[in-house]
């Protein structure tokens, strides 16, 4: 027998112990893989759809005024939520204004930004957008957001005492309401970078002090 093939055929065999080798033991690691992704979509899919069937039949305590901006409106598109996975704070950025002001510019025909709820001076909150559809507040995470607009008095942005109190109210309820973690309430500022909300952005630790209190 020619040894080049001898060699060749102990190769073949050792190529082919190998190959099962390996098959062994990569074959339930993928599959745990394949498995854990579907679970984990599926777990997904199912918070989402359970938050939205909340959003859908939430009861609005009293403590909240409900003035939904007209429909058609280029700030209140319609569209529906993909979930509620965060909440996310703003400041108006606009100092002195009320929550009543900050909610009527939002129902202005050329206004195209819009929040679900804006905290007042005086602690007042009006919900513009029903819970289910989409605000205009939060760039590329709008389809997934609940966003929250609070008045302040000055340029330093800093909330009055009222908003605040008002501000952990109304926090609280939604995350006691949708089943959320003090760590899912954001900053716009998480989201983009951008200034807002400024005292919490220039104070992080003012920031870390307001999400324990919820
Ligand atoms: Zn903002």
């Amino acid at each position: 027998m020619d040894s080049r093939h001898v060699s060749t055929g102990r190769e073949y065999r050792r190529k082919e112990r190998r190959r099962r080798r390996r098959k062994k033991v990569f074959a339930p690691v993928f599959e745990l893989l394949v498995l854990g992704a579907l679970g984990f979509i599926g777990y997904r899919y199912f918070c989402h759809r359970d938050r939205l069937e909340i959003a859908e039949n939430i009861e609005i305590p009293e403590w909240i005024d409900v003035q939904y901006i007209d429909e058609g409106n280029p700030s209140r598109t319609g569209w529906r939520l993909d979930g509620v996975n965060n909440i996310v704070i703003h400041y108006v950025g606009n100092p002195g204004t009320t929550a009543q002001q900050n909610r009527d510019y939002y129902n202005h025909e050329d206004s195209n930004v819009c929040s679900h709820f804006v905290v007042g001076l005086d602690g007042g909150i009006i919900l513009c957008v029903p819970l289910y559809e989409r605000s205009a507040a939060s760039n590329h995470r709008n389809h997934d957001t609940i966003s929250i607009e609070v008045c302040h008095p000055d340029e330093s942005g800093k909330f009055t005492d009222a908003s605040y109190a008002s501000l952990v109210k109304l926090t609280d309820w939604l995350l006691h309401e949708f089943d959320m973690k003090p760590q899912d309430v954001i900053r716009h500022y998480d989201v983009t970078g951008k200034e807002c909300p400024m005292y919490y952005v220039k104070n992080p630790e003012a920031w870390e002090k307001f999400k324990e209190e919820l």
